[in-house]
């Protein structure tokens, strides 16, 4: 059977941080769906379109990535896609409490579904979108914080 698993998040936008997680974890699925979660009452900041621009730029060249977006409970689009696991990051005890309580819920929803979760490399720990998001709009330079080759202004 094959591999899928889901990658959710907000990537708005993604970082190197989401980049080394979907990186490190392609030897373990056969397939990565990273699936942008599109909330109706919050925005985000940059548009949908971008960040899905800016997620396929980093992964054109691997097959096994796909990119979406979804809305609606993660466990159900896990359904829609037969997706068996969940991927998650884990920087700090602060997430690891955080992603405790979303993946307990997640399990007693849909008991077939695991969340795999990766801790990040040291370097990373420190990077995250809102911090990303707080350069830009006092005009600084993230470009460290993102993966390479992709321009925010674009
Ligand atoms: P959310 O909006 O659900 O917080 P994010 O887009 O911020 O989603 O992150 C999606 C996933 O990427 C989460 O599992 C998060 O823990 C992980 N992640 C974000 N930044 C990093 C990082 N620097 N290192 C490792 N994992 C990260």
């Amino acid at each position: 059977m094959n591999k899928i698993a889901v990658f959710p998040g907000s990537f708005d936008p993604i970082t190197k941080g989401h980049e080394s997680i979907i990186k490190r974890a392609i030897p373990i699925f056969d397939k990565i769906i990273v699936a942008v979660g599109v909330n109706s009452e919050k925005a985000g900041y940059f548009a949908i379109e971008k960040r899905l621009k800016w997620i396929n730029q980093v992964f054109k060249a691997e097959s096994r990535i796909e990119v979406t977006t979804y809305s609606g409970l993660t466990v159900d689009f896990c359904k829609k896609v037969n997706a068996r696991f969940i991927l998650r990051g884990l920087r700090t005890s602060a997430d690891f409490e955080f992603e405790r309580a979303i993946a307990q819920t997640n399990k007693s929803m849909l008991p077939d579904v695991e969340t795999v979760f990766m801790l990040t490399t040291p370097e990373l720990t420190p990077i995250n979108s809102t911090i990303v998001r707080d350069i830009i709009k006092n005009g600084g330079d993230a470009s460290r914080f993102i993966p390479q080759g992709i321009n925010l202004t674009e």
